[in-house]
């Protein structure tokens, strides 16, 4: 979605977690997927929205199902991505969020190559009170975050081989629907709460200087469209 963006580009690992899923689910009887940011043609820093998206690891996938046919680009472009959350501050989701939404995060969870997965607090809870006892190991990956709740974030672990990937601290080993999720769930106090990990001013530009020896590389590599 959005492609004047220019953020459909992926590591091949990501593209293919992506189309296993998508068939995954289809497989299933879910409808598929709209596919949101994945990262920049030779990733790198993004001077807006996120602070991720910058190895080709990172999607952001749309809980709005895909139509059984292809979109133009107008579509594409314009079509609006739909929350599954009842508002703002409700701690809960609405009726958007159905079986598909839960079986979407639950078989991401599941897959090997997925370290975390991003939902609004609401999705979480959801999540862990539908889901039973037997079968709760994969809440673990998914974890609350500011926003995420017209699409969720997934994150891949590093691809076997690629060295210079460092993989983020495994997230915490309970399900995370305790203590952590109530935090999340408090009520917004009066006063503005902690600003999310985005920067107020505008972001400063990253200098070559800062970007690892390899990036020079990629940036002087001849450009094909
Ligand atoms: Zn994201």
């Amino acid at each position: 979605m959005r492609p004047s963006r220019n953020r459909a580009w992926g590591h091949p690992y990501l593209l293919g977690f992506i189309k296993d899923f998508s068939a995954n689910l289809a497989s299933e009887g879910y409808a598929t997927l709209l596919i949101g940011d994945l990262a920049q043609p030779r990733g790198g820093p993004m001077l807006s929205g996120h602070r991720s998206h910058q190895l080709g690891l990172d999607a952001d996938i749309w809980f709005r199902p895909s139509p059984p046919y292809q979109l133009t680009r107008e579509q594409r472009e314009e079509w609006s991505a739909e929350t599954v959350v009842a508002s703002v501050n409700a701690p809960w989701v609405n009726e958007r969020f159905t079986a598909r939404e839960a079986r979407m995060i639950e078989l991401a969870a599941k897959d090997r190559r997925i370290a975390r997965i991003f939902v609004g607090a609401p999705i979480k809870k959801a999540l862990c009170e539908g889901t039973p006892a037997s079968d709760r190991g994969w809440l673990r990956k998914v974890r609350p975050w500011y926003g995420h709740v017209y699409h969720m974030h997934v994150r891949l672990e590093c691809p076997v081989g690629s060295l210079a990937c460092k993989d983020q601290d495994p997230p915490a080993f309970d399900d995370g629907c305790g203590e952590e999720l109530t935090s999340w769930l408090k009520p917004p106090k009066p006063v503005k709460p902690a600003p999310p990990p985005k920067p107020a001013v505008k972001p400063k530009e990253i200098m070559l200087s800062e970007l690892p020896t390899e990036c020079l590389n990629v940036l002087a590599a001849p450009s094909r469209r």
